[in-house]
């Protein structure tokens, strides 16, 4: 028996990093999964190796939402989950942030999110979740990551009133909060299109860097996101809604002086 069992998740900005690693787990546990990304050929070859359907879908695009959603109900009559994990991060002080930047950020993150909730929540089926990735920036702040920060901190207002409004459904809707996780978004490494680089050694060399920071002395793996995900998604979690989950190391506990 799989956690998921006869449920139908899509996973936006699954082609890879933790969405990708979201997609697998939650097809181990039985569920039918939609991979949905701007990556078509990358998303295209997971879906084709883990059983699942590819969905383009720009998540900031309100048509692109409508055509997954038809096109995961077509597949599978039906949605019951979904991960709202795409998402984008640049680096620059607020003085520094061209309004472009700020706005194609909010786009993707924020306004993602929104559509998200909105095109998904109207077609899903009761009992049905939501999980929304934030970030530790979401409840804390962070500097040089001003435009992101903000768009994070969004997402636990949306993940909030989202599930007030659904919660006579019964359906859920809460939010991850992930810190420095070993992805392309922290570790290009994993970019590197000729595969020439030690993707390996880099990780260590974050674990490194995280030692000093983080309590649990090491960057969190996508893998362990995921399995926040399948909590949050599954019935383990079927009295838990409008909550932000930290997954971060302890890096938010506090500061360690000796
Ligand atoms: P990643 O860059 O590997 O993955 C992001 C995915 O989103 C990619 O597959 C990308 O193609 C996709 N994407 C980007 N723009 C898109 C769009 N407009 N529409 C659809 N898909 C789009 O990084 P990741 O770490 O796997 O990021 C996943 C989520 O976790 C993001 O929301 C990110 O902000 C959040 N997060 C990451 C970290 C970290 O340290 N890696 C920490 C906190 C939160």
């Amino acid at each position: 028996m799989g956690k998921l069992d006869g449920r139908v998740v899509l996973v936006t900005g699954a082609a890879r990093g933790q969405g990708e690693q979201e997609a697998r787990l939650f097809r181990e546990e039985g569920a039918e999964v939609a991979v949905a990304d701007v990556l078509d050929d990358r998303g295209r070859d997971l879906a084709k190796e883990l059983g699942a359907l590819y969905v383009h879908l720009d998540v900031s695009r309100e048509g692109d939402w409508e055509s997954a959603v038809d096109g995961v109900t077509e597949a599978y009559g039906r949605i019951d989950g979904l991960v709202n994990n795409a998402g984008i991060l640049r680096f620059n002080t607020l003085i520094d942030t061209p309004l472009d930047e700020f706005m194609r950020i909010v786009e993707v993150n924020q306004v993602g999110c929104f559509l998200g909730i909105k095109s998904v929540a109207a077609r899903m089926a009761d009992g049905g979740t939501i999980v929304n990735t934030a970030s530790y920036t979401g409840v804390t702040g962070m500097a040089a990551v001003g435009a992101y920060a903000a768009s994070k901190h969004a997402i636990l207002g949306l993940t909030r009133v989202a599930a007030l409004e659904l919660a006579a459904r019964n359906i859920r809707v809460n939010a991850m909060c992930p810190g420095a996780i070993d992805t392309a978004m922290s570790n290009p490494a994993h970019l590197d299109p000729t595969g020439a680089s030690d993707t390996e050694e880099a990780s260590r060399a974050l674990d490194r860097f995280y030692r000093k920071l983080v309590p649990l002395g090491r960057i969190g793996r996508p893998e362990e996101v995921a399995r926040l995900a399948l909590f949050l998604t599954g019935d383990d979690s079927s009295y838990i809604t409008g909550q932000p989950f930290v997954i971060d190391g302890g890096w938010l506990a506090g500061v360690n002086v000796v």
